[in-house]
Parts: C-alpha cells; structure tokens; sequence
C-alpha cells in the first residue's frame, strides 16, 4: 500500500500546504483508494495526484473541525458525476449524517451512488473483510476525534512450486488442493502432504493515521508496531504549551508516540501555518531526536509501505 498527502497544513491553508487530507491508495491490493479527512479542495487535490473519484470506496473522518471536513461535500457530490458508479461508505464521528443531508438539501444537490454513513461514538471496530480491518479509537481533542488503524491481514502461503517440480511433481488440479495445505494421491501412487510444500507467509503490513490530539494512550494502542504512523505535530516543542491548549502535538509529542508505541516509522503532518517549508529540517530534526525514523509530510508526498 502507499499512502500520499494531500493536504499538510493546520486550521487553514497556506500557499505550499493544503489542509489536511491523506490518501491510502490500495489499488494493488484492491484496486480501490481509502480517503482520510477531506479538507477545503481536496477533490482539486486528488485531481492533481491523478486519484480517480470513481474509485473511491471508503472515506473515514477523524473529526468534523473544518480543516478536515470542508471538502467532502465536493468530493461525495463531483463523484456522482463519474460514468463508473459504485457504493461509497463514509465513515466518521457522530453528526456526520446532519452535515451532508443539510449540504445536500440546501444547495439542491443528489448522490447517483448508494452512501453508506457510519457515525462513531466510540472505539469501534469500522471495517472488517478478509483482506483488511480498521479500527477507530476515541483520541483527545476539543471535540470527538478518531484515529484508525489499518491492519492488512497476512496472506497464505504460497506454493513452492521450484521444490514440487525438484520432486517431479507436476501442475495440475492438485496444486490448488496442496496450497491449502492439504494431502494428495498422485497418478504414480505417491501420497504428497501439502504442509510440505508451502513457502513463507507474506506479512500484512499495519498502518496508523491518527487525527488531531495531544498525547494520549489510545494513540499508542492504535500504533503499536505499525509499519507507519501519520502523527500530527501541529507545533514546534518550543510552543509546546499553546500546542496542549489548542488539543494539539508538537514534533516531540508525537515523535514519544511513535517510540513508545514501537512504531517503524513516523510520519509528521497537520504543521501549523506559522511553519513555511524552509521550516521543514528544523522541525523533523526536532523529532528526530526522540524517533529517528521521521519524516516531514508535504503535500504530494508518496510513502510505500
Ligand atoms: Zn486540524
Ligand atoms: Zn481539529
């Protein structure tokens, strides 16, 4: 999976970030893209980064300030005008469902697409299938706001098919029958037990992207041992104080989330409009001090999980 960011800015734009929107782009692994928050012009965002509205399949807020939330009428209402239609589930906190009925009833829009909306009040279990599971945990703000976690499920075992064909066993029917592990009678009596015969399993990979907060243990939970965390750092330590009063992180705060909850990598985001993108090496080596593994986001960057 890979994750780009759209919007990287705290409370209000700036002329380098937009604010706050991430996509998870699973089109290898599902041919579908999963959505993050939706600030202001997030639709002209994915235009840029080439992600199609078509398909999208999941939208998951972590909370309904502004920042995070202004985009999503233009995203649910531009994406009924897409040829290819398919259901779409939004996922967010409680009130959710008022806001879009109002935006739609007020500016005379329409969905062509069913919308299913999942209002949080609580930690919740929000996604499961037999590929991935997301779960959503009540963070600290000055109004509810969810952090996700998404955990891709290990894959089975492959066959090993270089040591069935060293054994002069040949394709066919019963390499469906040995990958599940099962036995077989081959044609030249030879009884064959899958088990032996299996190579490694591929580890899912887990990632957490959490909304706005100041340090808290459900974003520990929510990261521990994630192959990535997208952590806000709103402030730089300095301001460290006006950062807890607003509800939000600075670099340090989030950089001892990631360490504590053994995450293998840090990603900061969500940077206050104070910081221009001259500011970006003194903010990341701030962090770095506690987490070594950190990067700063800027908007369009890609990270492969
Ligand atoms: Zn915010
Ligand atoms: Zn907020």
């Amino acid at each position: 999976m890979k994750l780009t960011f759209l919007g990287t800015s705290a409370g209000s734009p700036t002329a380098e970030r937009n604010v706050s929107s991430v996509m998870l782009d699973l089109r290898q692994e599902r041919g579908r893209l999963w959505l993050f928050d939706s600030g202001e012009a997030t639709q002209m965002q994915m235009q840029k980064a080439n992600f199609s509205l078509a398909k999208l399949e999941m939208i998951f807020l972590t909370h309904l300030h502004g920042d995070h939330l202004f985009g999503l009428p233009g995203v649910l209402t531009t994406r009924s005008l897409m040829q290819k239609q398919s259901a779409l589930t939004l996922v967010g906190p409680k009130g959710i469902k008022q806001f879009i009925q109002t935006v739609i009833e007020i500016s005379s829009s329409w969905l062509t697409y069913p919308l299913n909306i999942i209002e949080l009040e609580q930690d919740s279990l929000v996604f499961e299938d037999n590929k991935f599971r997301v779960e959503a945990k009540l963070l600290q703000h000055r109004v509810p706001c969810f952090g996700y976690r998404i955990v891709e499920k290990d894959l089975p075992p492959s066959l090993d098919i270089d040591k069935l064909q060293q054994d002069n066993i040949n394709p066919g029917v019963h390499y469906a029958v040995l990958k599940e592990g099962l036995t077989v009678t081959l044609e030249d009596g030879r009884t064959i037990d899958g088990k032996d015969y299996q190579g490694d399993i591929k580890r899912g990979k887990k990632v957490a992207i959490l909304g706005d907060t100041i340090p808290c243990q459900a974003s520990i939970d929510l990261a521990e041992n994630v192959d990535l965390l997208v952590h806000e750092a709103t402030q730089e330590q300095a301001f460290e104080a006006k950062a807890i009063e607003r509800g939000h992180s600075t670099t340090i705060h989030a950089a001892n989330i990631a360490k504590q909850a053994k995450a293998k990598r840090l990603i900061i985001t969500h940077i206050s409009p104070r910081y221009s993108i001259q500011d970006n090496q003194k903010l990341v080596n701030e962090a770095r001090r506690v987490f070594a593994n950190t990067e700063i986001a800027t908007d369009f960057a890609s990270f492969q999980v």
